[in-house]
């Protein structure tokens, strides 16, 4: 077994524990393996231990292995890192699903972009629920009205919502900060029933996030673990 397949497999036991302890099947969770940093040889091991989901953080390098793994057969890819606007067209062209949706003006564009013989892209749109210092992501005031907006876009499918929280170890501090995103999903979820995902959780918070009704757990560390950012793939 490689190391890759041990951690996917430990990781997925720790999804499965944490659906467990709160009375949810683990079924409802989908791990999406967060790859960005890493060589399309760590995908393609993942692959093969039966991981489909991919997350990446830089468009370019996202592209990049999209295409190294073409043959891989059906994978599923998550743009997760912050958009800018010159590097949407790629994102609509190439990735299944956007999680860091924060604006109109990018909806709009990936709306636009999204090439036709392609079903619509799933968008999450990117609340910042904890981050003082972060520039991603919207207030939660905000959401219904950039729900409505995205929801009249032919060619997106709005999903749901995601959240980065701010590093926090004590898990009880960490549950209540997904609980306030676990609660703005469900009143989401009212006005859009078509809405299924909260993508919330990474390597240190997962517990905490499935706790409070995550659906999508985004895991880097844990499966291919510590990322060196010196890697010259990096933009
Ligand atoms: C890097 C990253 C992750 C994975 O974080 P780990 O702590 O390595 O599991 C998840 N979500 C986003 C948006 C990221 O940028």
């Amino acid at each position: 077994m490689t190391s890759i397949e041990h951690n996917l497999h430990q990781v997925r036991e720790r999804i499965a524990a944490a659906a467990v302890r709160c009375g949810r099947a683990p079924e409802e969770i989908t791990l999406l393996a967060v790859s960005k940093t890493k060589p399309a040889s760590a995908v393609a091991e993942a692959v093969a231990a039966g991981q489909r989901a991919f997350g990446e953080n830089y468009v370019q390098e996202g592209v990049e292995k999209i295409a190294a793994l073409m043959t891989e057969g059906d994978l599923q890819w998550h743009f997760i890192g912050p958009l800018q606007s010159n590097k949407s067209r790629l994102v609509a062209e190439h990735f299944a699903w956007c999680h860091t949706v924060d604006r109109l003006r990018i909806a709009q564009r990936l709306n636009d972009q999204r090439p036709a013989h392609l079903p619509p892209l799933n968008v999450l749109i990117q609340v910042n629920i904890s981050d003082e210092n972060s520039k991603s992501g919207i207030m939660l005031e905000a959401v219904p009205a950039l729900a409505a907006a995205i929801a009249a876009l032919p060619r997106l499918s709005l999903r749901g919502l995601m959240a980065i929280p701010a590093p926090e170890q004590d898990y009880a501090r960490q549950l209540a900060v997904c609980q306030q995103m676990a609660s703005a999903f469900h009143a989401l979820q009212r006005d859009y029933p078509a809405i299924d995902t909260l993508s919330l959780g990474m390597s240190d918070d997962m517990e905490a996030a499935i706790a409070a009704g995550s659906t999508m757990v985004r895991i880097g560390t844990a499966l291919f673990g510590a990322r060196d950012y010196a890697r010259p793939s990096q933009q």
